[in-house]
């Protein structure tokens, strides 16, 4: 038998198409089958004054830092200061812990009205963690390291791919870290590995000023924190964020998280590769006080910007819709839609789910959120107003 509802709303915004007014959405055992003008009145469920919007992709998250209250150190804080805390978080964290704060994230992105999760993984993730299909989740697995260790790295990766194909609610990717612990013998060796597997790649880059410094001169707070954890330093100097760009172009997903400080030869190359995605994270961005993001300069190039919170350790919480409202704040002239279809639309694409969900579209997901519209405000004001 089968399970067909429709409900009416005053609008539906698809994100793929403009928004209906008066609009019915029916959806037929768990997937989308239609959205059109509610002529003849006849939705099973009329639900009034609100907006139906799809529910929220977070591109890129560490959900083991769930569990944390606040965020690590203080806002405007050196990030390489901030990473030794969350080394010694880490450090700190057992196992069982660990898949708890994993847990706890999940649920707190499901509350939120998450549907799908970028989530840096590191070993061992989820071994004891029962996952349902409510969140979809692409599991960058994060490598980092140097020479010495590169085969071992990727065998490790590999295999613990291997045990958890049976899955059907996470999806596979990789993380080379960042240009700052990552040997160039073990980008390669990743990036081979997510030509070969057609992998999704997800690289921290061009994140903050230390590490332009470092990758450029291997001078400054990087070297200093390097030295103190005892780890080798890079061989190579005088690179800047396009060196790394060049190469991850050659995977078939390559998403550059962050992009903070990249200058415009770099824009225009991520430009004129259109695999590429960028992952704004606003309210991280926020925390470490970094220079305006040029979202503007992405966005007026088509560059396809998704949205993240990043982990807890540098945010208040996992709430997109609180993401999405501080992009609006900080960019009042970008169009709400765009904003909106940042956090929804751009981060399926990004995790290569938009077959799955980021609109409200015939075929994907039957899931949506509803939002209480306001009388005085436009239903885009009201969405990136509303207090979630
Ligand atoms: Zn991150």
């Amino acid at each position: 038998m089968t399970n067909s509802y429709s409900w009416g709303a005053k609008w539906i915004i698809p994100i793929d198409q403009p928004p209906i007014e008066n609009g019915c959405l029916t959806v037929v055992d768990g997937v989308i089958t239609s959205l059109e003008p509610n002529r003849q009145n006849d939705a099973t469920e009329d639900l009034g004054d609100v907006a139906l919007i799809p529910l929220f992709v977070n591109a890129h998250t560490h959900l083991e830092f769930s569990g944390l209250n606040r965020p690590l150190g203080e806002p405007g804080m050196r990030i390489t200061d901030w990473i030794l805390q969350v080394i010694e978080y880490r450090s700190e964290q057992t196992v069982e812990q660990k898949n708890a704060a994993i847990a706890d994230g999940l649920k707190e992105s499901l509350v939120c009205g998450t549907t799908g999760i970028g989530e840096i993984a590191t070993h061992p993730w989820f071994q004891e963690l029962a996952l349902t299909d409510d969140i979809l989740i692409r599991c960058f697995i994060e490598r980092l390291g140097s020479a010495t260790v590169v085969s071992t790295q990727i065998q490790e990766a590999k295999r613990w791919l291997n045990h958890h194909t049976a899955h059907d609610v996470w999806y596979p990717g990789v993380s080379p870290h960042a240009p700052y612990s990552v040997s160039d013998e073990l980008f390669h060796g990743l990036l081979d590995w997510a030509v070969t597997e057609s992998l999704p790649t997800a690289m921290h880059l061009a994140e903050s000023r230390e590490e332009l410094q470092f990758m450029e001169t291997g001078e400054g707070p990087f070297r200093d924190l390097l030295e103190a954890l005892n780890v080798p330093l890079p061989a190579h100097t005088q690179r800047r964020p396009l060196d790394y760009l060049k190469k991850l172009s050659r995977v078939p997903k390559p998403l550059v998280v962050h992009g903070n400080y990249l200058n415009g030869k770099e824009l225009d190359f991520i430009a004129e590769h259109a695999n590429f995605n960028v992952i704004f994270c606003p309210r991280t961005h926020a925390y470490f006080e970094h220079a305006p993001y040029p979202l503007e300069d992405l966005l007026r190039r088509n560059i396809d910007v998704a949205i993240g919170t990043d982990s807890r350790a540098s945010n208040p919480d996992l709430n997109m819709l609180a993401e999405l409202q501080e992009v609006h704040r900080c960019f009042p002239d970008i169009a709400p839609e765009k904003i909106l279809e940042m956090g929804t639309l751009a981060g399926a694409r990004a995790l290569q789910f938009e077959h799955q969900m980021g609109s409200l579209t015939p075929g994907k997901r039957g899931e949506f959120l509803t939002i209480p519209l306001e009388s005085t405000m436009t239903p885009m004001e009201s969405i990136l107003s509303i207090e979630f």
